[in-house]
């Protein structure tokens, strides 16, 4: 029997142009099941669902999606993925989508503050947060978690790692990492996150 061809939207098309998108992924063949949600940890806790995303997908509704602060809620655990019936990947899809919410200058207050996770991938070879920031979003766990992060060269020494710099990569690798991101023009994407930084924070003083 011929295979039933379901045809892609404008939208559909784009995303799978991206790279991370495989040629398999049923974004087409979305039965609305609503599997992705039921497994969904975001949309336990929030207002976001991935079969909702789906949804305005095949509607093509681009510019409401990239706009839709929802996007943002993703924690990209990819349970969505395991237990969608059609091999379809919302989590993977929301990584597409944010980028281009970003292209067209949607959502930058999101992601401004990981300014340093680009920095610190230039110049050590590894994307980690600042010990401040980490203590920042461990205020959410408990406090037992705040004061294992405060004690980290002790708990590091305590499991026999060096605690100055338990992941360093030897200074060959970082050179060739970093001479590798500077080709991709990271410094330049640095730089638009300080403009949007400043962007963001000239109109939050405005706005006090
Ligand atoms: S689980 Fe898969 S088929 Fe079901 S709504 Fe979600 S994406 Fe669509
Ligand atoms: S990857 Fe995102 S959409 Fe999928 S289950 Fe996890 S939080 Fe939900």
């Amino acid at each position: 029997m011929e295979k039933e061809k379901i045809k892609k939207n404008d939208f559909i098309k784009e995303i799978f142009k991206d790279p991370r998108i495989p040629e398999e992924l049923g974004i087409n063949r979305c039965i609305q099941c609503g599997n992705c949600s039921a497994s969904c940890p975001a949309a336990r806790h929030s207002s976001y669902r991935p079969r909702k995303i789906m949804q305005e997908i095949l509607l093509g509704a681009r510019n409401n999606l990239l706009e839709n602060e929802d996007i943002w809620l993703c924690y990209s655990c990819f349970s969505c993925n395991l237990r969608c019936p059609r091999n379809n990947n919302p989590g993977v899809i929301i990584h597409v989508l944010r980028q281009l919410a970003l292209k067209e200058g949607h959502g930058w207050e999101k992601v401004v503050k990981f300014k340093f996770y680009l920095e610190s991938l230039r110049d050590s070879g590894i994307g980690w947060s600042t010990k401040a920031q980490t203590i920042e979003y461990f205020k959410e766990l408990e406090n037992d978690w705040v004061e294992i992060i405060k004690n980290m060269p002790e708990v590091l020494k305590e499991l026999s790692m060096n605690p100055n710099s338990p992941r360093e990569l030897p200074k060959e690798a970082r050179d060739q990492i970093k001479k590798i991101l500077e080709l991709a023009n990271i410094n330049e994407d640095i730089s638009e996150f300080e403009e949007k930084e400043e962007k963001i924070q000239k109109q939050k003083n405005e706005e006090k």
